[in-house]
């Protein structure tokens, strides 16, 4: 099977356009109507559009074309052009959605409408967002044609991609064939890769993480991490963990792709040990209920979880604020931080209690290991 030369990016290139449309967005607002005054330093452009400026120029050279957005300003001019337009190849596809739109209006160098949209469809700013929007999108969609069994498959399939973000061949065709649903075959397959050579260790051997599942890659300062580092950045976080005693070879193996792995696993830590804690204890416990409407639900309606890791406390209830999505149809809503996060003096909790309001006014915030411990002692 050919692989994909997309594969390389950090974000598939319909969440870069997306990125790009906010972060114009943002900096439109920044300076209304004086596009001119735009410098190209950091202190001057907005980190959506900061962020979105590298990941173009990848996707320029992945294509293999010569650069064209080393500049801000032939972005915006670009902006006013199609996206098809644009010299590359992805935008220019038949039945890619956005090959028709204009980010930003020739005459007035305003934002257009089409742009807002396109910016406003993942329901909140940064990649982060689109791609978790993305993801769930491509499931939920995956998963319709299934009907009554839709919710179940939806389950299984994030719940399979959260405990294994590195698989052998076999049990990844294995897993498959006990789904029953052939038609997500070709999906599930899109979201594993060959491993990189480089992130093997001797004799094409990978290591595999003992905390999550995940790869460890190999770094230089082996007297410090002889195993290697996981390539899962919320499993760093929480500790550095040495490799499993097997024996894998690479070519035998599949790896998560990297959007999945930072978006969907790295998240799915809290979510799953708050998912197994409780199973444990016998309690009557959903995992990712009805296609999601949140990580971890306990007696049907009652209480439902969803477990955040944002390292920014101020970002999150911003967020939350705004909207909780389908957590508001449980009678208590829990939001779970992950333990790392919580500083001694109390200021991640402080935040997010102190500027609770709106959509967010009547969720409860606790540490994943205090949630555990009040479903364990049936205080929840
Ligand atoms: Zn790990």
């Amino acid at each position: 099977m050919s692989v994909s030369p997309y594969n390389i990016l950090v974000s598939p290139p319909d969440v870069i356009l997306t990125l790009l449309a906010q972060g114009l967005i943002q900096q439109y607002d920044k300076l209304k109507d004086n596009y001119s005054i735009i410098r190209q330093n950091e202190t001057e452009l907005e980190p959506l559009l900061i962020s979105a400026l590298p990941r173009l120029s990848a996707l320029y050279m992945c294509e293999g074309k010569e650069d064209k957005v080393a500049s801000v300003h032939t972005v915006m001019e670009m902006a006013t052009q199609p996206v098809k337009e644009w010299g590359i190849d992805y935008f220019e596809k038949e039945d890619f959605p956005y090959r028709e739109i204009i980010l930003i209006e020739p005459e007035t160098l305003v934002p257009t409408l089409e742009s807002l949209e396109l910016a406003r469809e993942p329901g909140g700013y940064g990649e982060d967002q689109i791609l978790e929007k993305k993801y769930h999108n491509q499931v939920r969609k995956l998963v319709k044609a299934a009907r009554s069994r839709k919710d179940e498959l939806y389950t299984s399939i994030r719940e399979f991609i959260v405990r294994h973000p590195l698989v052998t061949s076999q049990e990844l065709e294995e897993w498959k064939d006990s789904l029953k649903f052939p038609k997500a075959r070709k999906d599930i397959a899109s979201f594993y890769r060959e491993i990189p050579s480089q992130w093997t260790h001797n004799n094409q051997q990978v290591h595999r993480c003992s905390h999550c599942g995940g790869l460890l890659r190999p770094v230089r300062d082996k007297t410090r991490y002889p195993d290697g580092l996981c390539v899962v950045s919320h499993c760093r976080r929480k500790g550095v963990f040495p490799k499993t005693n097997e024996t894998l070879l690479a070519d035998e193996m599949k790896l998560l792709n990297s959007q999945l792995l930072t978006y969907w696993v790295g998240p799915g830590l809290d979510e799953i040990e708050i998912y197994d804690a409780a199973q444990k204890v016998g309690r009557n416990v959903k995992l990712y209920p009805d296609s999601d409407a949140c990580d971890v639900a306990l007696d049907g309606l009652a209480v439902g979880i969803d477990a955040k890791s944002y390292t920014s406390a101020l970002m999150l209830i911003n967020r939350l604020n705004t909207s909780i999505g389908k957590l508001a149809n449980y009678e208590r809503k829990i939001i779970a931080i992950s333990d790392e996060l919580e500083d001694e003096a109390g200021t991640y909790m402080a935040t997010l209690t102190f500027q609770k309001s709106g959509a967010a006014k009547n969720l409860e915030f606790m540490t994943v290991s205090a949630l555990i411990n009040s479903i364990k002692s049936g205080h929840i």
